[in-house]
C-alpha cells in the first residue's frame, strides 16, 4: 500500500510522455501549465469523438487543462476516493456542493460550529429556493436523530467546527444517515485527509479549503470536494460545469507544489501548537484553552479515536472580561502573530472575536483569541505572547 506522505511526493507529476519522436520528447517532474480556453481538435473525428457521453479528453479548457486534472487526481488520492472537483475557493466548494445535492423543499442540517460564510449561506439564499435549514449541536452524535425531519436530505458537518473546536461523532452520525438515505458531507480543512479521513468514517463528500493546509502559503484561494462514488461524482461535475466553475492553472501549480510538503508541515504544525498551547493553559490569565489535542478538551477522547494527528490551529479565552482596548493592546502588542483572517501557512496569526451560533456553546458570549501555530520557532512564539500577555 502507499502511504499518503509517498502519494503527496509523487502524486500529480508530469504526464508521462507518449511521443514516438525522441526529439519531441520532454518529460520533468512537475506538471506544465497551460494558459488556454480554446482546446484544439486534431481533426472533425476527434470534435465528433467529443460528443459522446463516454469521452474523458478536453473539449474546452473548462473540463481538462491538464494541470487541473493532475490536482483533482492528487487530492482524490489522498482523499482515497473516486473523483475530486477544484474550486476557486473554499466557499464556493461548499456551497456548490450543498446546491449540487438539494432541491426545493428539501432540510438540511448544519452542525452550529460551521464556519460562519457557510451559515450565511444557508440563512441568506437557501430560503430563497424554498429549503430549509437548521442547526444540530456541534458535539452531537447518535443524538443527531432528534434534530432530523421527515424531509432532511444532508447533514453537514465541520469537525472540529470552526474557532470553538468541538467534535461531532463522525461515524454515528453517518450510520444514521446511511440507514435513513441521507447524505452527509465534511468540511475537513482542519484535520486534512492526513489526520482524518472521511470516507472511512462513512462521509459522502470530503470538503477541503485548500486555501489553509493543502497549499499551505497563504498566497491563493481554493477549495476541494472528493467523494468515493462515481454517480455523486457524476452529478457533481455536472454542476460544475453548469455553474460555469473554473480555476486558476497557475494557482493550482501553486497548490501542487504545497502539498509535497503537507505531510512534514503538519507534523511541525502540530508539534508546535500542542507545546504553545500546553504552555498557555499553565498561564493565570487564561481561563481555557480549546484545542482537541489537549487532554482538557472536552471530547479528547473522542479526538483521539477518529483522529490520526491536530492542526495548529487554537482558541483560548481570558479569565477575566477585557475590554475592547485591552483586547487591542494585546493583539497589537504581538509582534510575530500577525492580525489576519485564515490560517493554514507557514506563518503565525491572531483573530478574535464572537461566535455566531444558535444554540448554547463553549465560549457563550466571550471573545475567544484564536492562534494559527505557523512554522516559526515555537520559542520565539512564546517570547511574543509572553511579552504581549504582560501588557493586560
Ligand atoms: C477558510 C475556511 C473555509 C473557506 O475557505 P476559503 O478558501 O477561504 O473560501 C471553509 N471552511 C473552513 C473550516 C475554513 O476555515
Amino acid at each position: 500500500m502507499t502511504t499518503k506522505e509517498t502519494i503527496l511526493a509523487r502524486a500529480g507529476h508530469c504526464t508521462p510522455c507518449t511521443e514516438d519522436n525522441l526529439e519531441q520528447h520532454f518529460e520533468c517532474i512537475n506538471p506544465p501549465i497551460h494558459h488556454a480556453s480554446t482546446v484544439i481538435f486534431k481533426n472533425y473525428a476527434h470534435l465528433k469523438a467529443s460528443y459522446n457521453d463516454d469521452f474523458t479528453g478536453a473539449n474546452y479548457a473548462d473540463e481538462g487543462v491538464p494541470i487541473v486534472r493532475n490536482l483533482e487526481d492528487a487530492m482524490t488520492q489522498i482523499e482515497d476516493g473516486y473523483g475530486t472537483k477544484i474550486f476557486p475557493t473554499g466557499l464556493c466548494a461548499i456551497t456548490v456542493a450543498i446546491l449540487a445535492f438539494t432541491k426545493a423543499g428539501d432540510h438540511i442540517l448544519f452542525a452550529d460550529n460551521v464556519y460562519s460564510p457557510t451559515r450565511e449561506f444557508s440563512d441568506a439564499v437557501l430560503p430563497n429556493y424554498n429549503i430549509s435549514a437548521t442547526y444540530f449541536p456541534s458535539d452531537a452524535g447518535v443524538n443527531i436523530t432528534e434534530y432530523i425531519q421527515p424531509n432532511t436530505t444532508l447533514i453537514f458537518m465541520e469537525s472540529p467546527g470552526s474557532n470553538t473546536f468541538e467534535i461531532q461523532d463522525v461515524p454515528a452520525i453517518t450510520k444514521i444517515a446511511k440507514e435513513r438515505g441521507i447524505l452527509t458531507m465534511l468540511d475537513n480543512s482542519w484535520a486534512t485527509p492526513l489526520f482524518f479521513s472521511p470516507f472511512e468514517k462513512g462521509v459522502d463528500f470530503s470538503i477541503q479549503s485548500i486555501t489553509k493546509y493543502i497549499s499551505g502559503h497563504s498566497d491563493l484561494l481554493q477549495g476541494a470536494v472528493s467523494t468515493q462514488d462515481p454517480a455523486l461524482f457524476k452529478k457533481l461535475k455536472d454542476m460544475y460545469k453548469i455553474l460555469g466553475i473554473g480555476v486558476s492553472v497557475d494557482d493550482c501549480y501553486l497548490t501542487l507544489r504545497g502539498m509535497r510538503t503537507l505531510a512534514i508541515r503538519l507534523e511541525k504544525h502540530q508539534a508546535s501548537a500542542l507545546e504553545i498551547a500546553t504552555w498557555l493553559e499553565e498561564n493565570p490569565a487564561i481561563k481555557q484553552v480549546i484545542y482537541p489535542a489537549l487532554p482538557s478538551h472536552p471530547q479528547h477522547a473522542l479526538w483521539k479515536r477518529d483522529f490520526t494527528g491536530a492542526a495548529g490551529i487554537f482558541s483560548f479565552l481570558f479569565k477575566d472580561s477585557l475590554s475592547s482596548e485591552q483586547l487591542g493592546e494585546f493583539v497589537d502588542s504581538l509582534s510575530l502573530f500577525r492580525l489576519g483572517y485564515s490560517w493554514g501557512g507557514h506563518e503565525s496569526l491572531v483573530m478574535l472575536g464572537k461566535q455566531a451560533r444558535s444554540l448554547p456553546h463553549n465560549a457563550e458570549g466571550e471573545t475567544f483569541i484564536r492562534l494559527q501555530i505557523g512554522l516559526e520557532d515555537p520559542a520565539d512564539l512564546m517570547a511574543d505572547l509572553t511579552q504581549a500577555l504582560k501588557t493586560l
